[in-house]
């Protein structure tokens, strides 16, 4: 029943032609403009995909929504709300000036609260803290993620940014513990790869509270699939998750890699790519897709 509907939804996708592949980076500035993927993934585990549905990018900054979950896993949310907040930023995701005044990070899907929780992802060294990340994110798509390791290498060249946020932080005593060593597995957590087809599983296993429906494991505690949900419905899309809620209202991340998950509690994880990029960082066309998949199934929530 999806399949005629995603194909007619991609050909009106593919014409559009605005936005920019990211070059903060120069591996990401290689990504082919052109590709193009929708994927469903619906209570069976079965998934429904159009267009490059197998191609491979990295997750940049939907990575924020897992390691958030894993990190809810691993120390529980009061832990969790001392280091990171849950208020949308108004900011730019790498912005830096509010944490001067504020002290901790505004929440966990902008890149100072990611550092935070990376920060806080169980494991004795980095290689275990890493094993328990990947561990983790694979459980969430059904199948064994790995990393770019090139796009790593290029962020961790790259991230003066990002050192600066740390350090920040780790000053203010937003962020405990080794700062290089929860930069180095957010630069990692960044560099994850995965195909639409798998991110569509990642967002299924968040429809369906906490439970895989490719693998049929419960993932996460359904207390903390609300959690991760409630920030994604409100901080999920940069300084554009309004706007996001008003018109396509579901609970979303996006990352600069191309790709954008969102939830369809109860009933859908949607997963889009497309590497050209909207001011904010948001796939241009990936936000179209979900927009008409919003009205074409009447999936916004307050529809
Ligand atoms: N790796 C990117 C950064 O830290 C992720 C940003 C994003 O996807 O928004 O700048």
């Amino acid at each position: 029943v999806y399949l005629e509907a995603l194909q007619a939804i991609l050909t009106e996708a593919q014409m559009i032609q605005a936005g920019a592949v990211a070059n903060y980076i120069p591996e990401l500035a290689t990504a082919d403009p052109h590709q193009t993927a929708i994927a469903l993934c619906d209570e069976t585990g079965a998934i429904h995909s159009v267009g490059d549905d197998t191609a491979v990018f990295t997750l940049q900054s939907c990575s924020k929504v897992f390691a958030h979950a894993l990190a809810l896993r691993a120390v529980g949310s009061q832990r969790l709300l001392q280091s990171v907040g849950v208020e949308p930023s108004g900011d730019r995701f790498d912005g830096i000036i509010s944490l001067e005044s504020r002290g901790r990070a505004h929440n966990p899907l902008i890149n100072s609260g990611a550092i935070c929780t990376s920060s806080l992802i169980p494991g004795n060294s980095l290689t275990e803290k890493l094993k328990t990340l990947l561990g983790g994110f694979s459980e969430f798509a059904g199948s064994v993620l790995s990393i770019d390791v090139s796009v790593f290498l290029s962020e961790r060249e790259h991230g003066h940014r990002n050192r600066a946020i740390a350090h920040l932080l780790r000053s203010s005593g937003g962020l405990t513990g080794d700062v290089d060593e929860a930069l180095e597995l957010y630069f990692q957590q960044c560099a994850v790869q995965v195909t639409t087809q798998q991110l569509s599983v990642m967002a299924a296993t968040l429809a369906f509270q906490g439970f895989n429906p490719k693998t049929k494991q419960q993932v996460l505690d359904k207390s903390h699939v609300r959690d991760v949900l409630s920030v994604m419905m409100t901080c999920g899309i940069y300084d554009a998750s309004g706007e996001w809620m008003y018109t396509v209202g579901l609970p979303a991340k996006s990352g600069v890699g191309g790709g954008i998950l969102a939830v369809v509690p109860g009933k859908m994880g949607i997963a889009v790519y497309s590497p050209r990029l909207d001011n904010f960082g948001t796939s241009v066309r990936g936000a179209y897709i979900c927009e008409r998949l919003s009205d074409r199934f009447g999936w916004h929530l307050f529809a």
